[in-house]
């Protein structure tokens, strides 16, 4: 179909990296031989907007150090969720206690408008 050299698809498909035989970073598949899905391929599409697919005609690997990143990434992202869900726990929280408080200026609000 195309004339893409063969080591093309050896390349890492996010940073282009490529390294000999006797390079010892081994690259990971995208995708599992037996899934249509995989946590890389969902890192991927998710974090970088890149879409991958185990049917188009690029590279199907990425390096370890690319994969730490997306590893490194969705720590990240895990921990701002996290504080983001403790942020409006506390929020409500504080609400709950100054409760009536709020409410009346609110109403003071309303009425002097
Ligand atoms: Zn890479």
């Amino acid at each position: 179909m195309c004339n893409l050299p063969p080591k093309f698809h050896s390349v890492c498909r996010l940073c282009l990296s490529f390294c000999g035989d006797n390079c010892s970073d081994v690259k990971l598949p995208i995708f599992d031989r037996d899934k249509d899905k995989s946590r890389l391929s969902e890192m991927i599409m998710t974090y970088l907007s890149i879409m991958v697919s185990s049917e188009d005609m690029l590279p199907q690997v990425v390096c370890g150090s690319c994969a730490h990143k997306l590893d490194e990434f969705h720590t990240f992202r895990e921990l701002t969720h996290k504080s983001e869900r403790l942020l409006e726990q506390f929020v409500q929280y504080a609400n709950s206690l100054s409760g009536p408080k709020e409410v009346s200026n609110k109403t003071y609000l309303f009425h002097k408008h």
